[in-house]
């Protein structure tokens, strides 16, 4: 039963393991990269919390962030820049 027991306790850690490793190999589609300190950002963050880095800026038109590389608001097609 101990015997049993212990492949069950294995099985499980293995399968944790692998999964740990998968999630570190693969980042979260959704998220983007700081350019401060390339940790993962979520997608609708202005500031990155670990360095404080702008990762991207609310839109004059519409208000929701975007990426400070976008030209154009993917929320709402305001130019950056332009007044609302
Ligand atoms: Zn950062
Ligand atoms: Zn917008």
């Amino acid at each position: 039963m101990v015997l049993v027991f212990l492949v069950i306790l294995a099985f499980l850690a293995y399968a944790i393991l692998g999964e740990l490793e998968r999630a570190q190999e693969v980042p979260a589609p959704a998220a983007g990269r700081c350019p401060g300190c390339s940790g993962t950002v979520e997608a609708d963050w202005l500031i990155c919390p670990r360095c404080r880095t702008q990762v991207m800026e609310p839109c004059g038109g519409c208000g929701q962030g975007t990426s400070r590389v976008h030209r154009f608001c993917p929320h709402c097609g305001t130019a950056k820049g332009a007044k609302p």
